[in-house]
């Protein structure tokens, strides 16, 4: 059965248990439970490799503070409490600051590369083959999961190569023609031209038995017998991406039950090896948003999740590796404004991503011009989204004198106001929404749109979130290991060997 439905309604640590320790710049004890450094003496059959697009130990660490203080329970990410942990730097060939070509090329083909790289060495001219690749060739069943269009860089690393991530159309007639057995998440982002278009490419698709479908229900009732499956969600977004999981609505097809459809589709006595990206955690730290930072980090959670569960009934075979491209925003627990305190559970007043914000704002601009522009109309669409309130003095001097405030609500309020200090930012940001040529416009607000940005940089520092770049930084991330071999995944090592480890784990029966 072939099917190819095209309704897609576009729209718009450290519970790593702080065994992590820094030694003379770069040195990293491993955290070892019950696992042994040394490779088991069996394969590992069911790899899973989770990516978190841009999630550092920042990322990972303000999320589970979060999830404590609004859950108000002891529970951790699951990755967080994996057994073993790494630390991988990210550097690249050509920056110490990566993409997501480059790193992905790195996780998925063992060799560094140039940044917008895809699958291919540094001159650009020879393809490398991919993990992926490798143990299709051992019969195992490969998967690729993302929340952020299927040909975009860190999923395209698995099975396409060129020399930019931006060869769109190439990468989707890549993606097309691969032996992938299953792709879910996200569409595919073409340049129409005379020759391609997304119904060529479905046409691709087609005639490599690929079914594509963006129905939650035949989603839900697909089955292995049915064929193979690329499931798109039903809503896409920029960039035909998914939404994000605050601004989403139940149409949606969750990241952890695309992972759990893989885990369906791909079980089969040869094994299987399915790479699941947290594509917008990347995209959230570009916008320096928290509050979206932390949902997309929960829900890349739910899918590891997924995947714990399947390991429970096969412990013996299963390996779940965690790991980022590299660390987006400079992000930092803590904020000069709070000195050694954060409020992270005010970020749960933000009821929307900056993306949605920005247009809101947007179509404010679009409708005023700089003489009638006033802070003062977009109050009430700033409270209503994040909670902040401008309190006149006298009320706020008020508030301010009641000696320990008993309400919370009260405590919040006060916490959420804005200083006449925030007001001048925020006028000043409206002000540079209508001159754009201003000469500090990129390092004041990275390219984003400037009130928008403005706010949620008000927001995020009343919480005690502190961003230092709209752009990617050289920190090294984390790797979290659980699992048959999860042993080869501790110690300090490069982005590159994390494939090599991965193969290892796939070979060491009869060691
Ligand atoms: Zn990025």
């Amino acid at each position: 059965m072939k099917q190819l439905i095209m309704i897609i309604k576009t729209k718009a640590f450290f519970r790593s248990f702080l065994l992590a320790i820094f030694i003379n710049n770069f040195s990293f004890f491993a955290a070892i439970g019950q696992t042994s450094l040394e490779p088991d003496q069996k394969k590992a059959k069911y790899i899973f490799l989770f990516i978190g697009d841009g999630m550092g130990i920042s990322q990972s660490i303000i999320s589970d503070i979060y999830l404590k203080s609004i859950y108000k329970t002891d529970t951790s990410l699951f990755f967080t409490c994996f057994p073993v942990c790494g630390l991988t730097s990210t550097t690249c060939v050509d920056s110490y600051i990566t993409d997501s070509g480059a790193a992905g090329t790195a996780l998925a083909c063992g060799q560094k590369t140039m940044t917008g790289v895809i699958g291919m060495d540094s001159t650009k001219t020879i393809k490398l083959r991919s993990i992926a690749d490798k143990l299709k060739e051992k019969n195992y069943k490969i998967g690729i999961v993302s929340n952020v269009s299927l040909n975009h860089a860190t999923p395209a690393v698995f099975y396409a190569h060129q020399p930019s991530r931006n060869n769109y159309n190439e990468i989707a007639i890549e993606m097309a023609e691969s032996k992938v057995d299953y792709f879910g998440g996200g569409g595919i982002k073409v340049y129409s031209d005379s020759l391609i278009n997304l119904e060529r490419i479905y046409e691709i698709f087609n005639k490599n038995d690929f079914n594509i479908i963006n129905d939650k229900e035949i989603f839900e009732n697909w089955k292995s017998e049915d064929g193979k499956l690329y499931a798109i969600n039903p809503i896409l977004s920029s960039g035909e991406s998914t939404p994000y999981v605050i601004d989403d609505s139940k149409e949606s097809i969750s990241l952890a039950d695309f992972t759990q459809k893989g885990i369906e589709l791909l079980d089969n006595e040869n094994g299987f090896f399915m790479m699941v990206e947290g594509g917008k955690i990347d995209w959230a730290c570009h916008s320096n948003d928290a509050a979206t930072v932390i949902t997309e980090t929960l829900a890349f959670n739910e899918a590891i999740g997924q995947a714990l569960e399947f390991y429970k009934s096969h412990p013996d075979e299963t390996l779940i590796i965690v790991t980022a491209d590299h660390e987006t925003g400079g992000l930092s627990v803590g904020w000069s404004g709070t000195h050694y305190s954060v409020y992270y559970n005010l970020l749960r007043h933000q009821n929307i991503s900056y993306d949605e914000f920005s247009d809101k704002i947007n179509t404010y601009i679009g409708n005023h011009t700089i003489q009638n522009a006033s802070i003062d109309h977009l109050l009430p669409l700033i409270n209503e989204h994040f909670g902040l309130i401008y309190l006149p003095e006298e009320i706020l001097d008020s508030l301010s004198s009641i000696e320990n405030p008993k309400s919370v609500n009260l405590v919040e309020t006060l916490r959420l106001s804005l200083s006449s200090k925030e007001m001048d930012m925020l006028n000043k940001a409206l002000y540079d929404s209508f001159i754009k040529d201003n000469d500090s416009y990129s390092i004041l607000y990275g390219g984003e749109y400037p009130l928008a940005v403005t706010t949620i940089k008000i927001f995020n520092n009343k919480s005690g979130v502190g961003w230092t770049t709209f752009s990617h930084t050289g920190i090294p991330v984390a790797t979290y290991a659980k699992g048959i071999n999860a042993g080869l995944f501790s110690g300090c090592y490069e982005n590159s060997d994390i494939p090599k480890k991965i193969f290892e784990s796939t070979e060491v029966l009869n060691k």
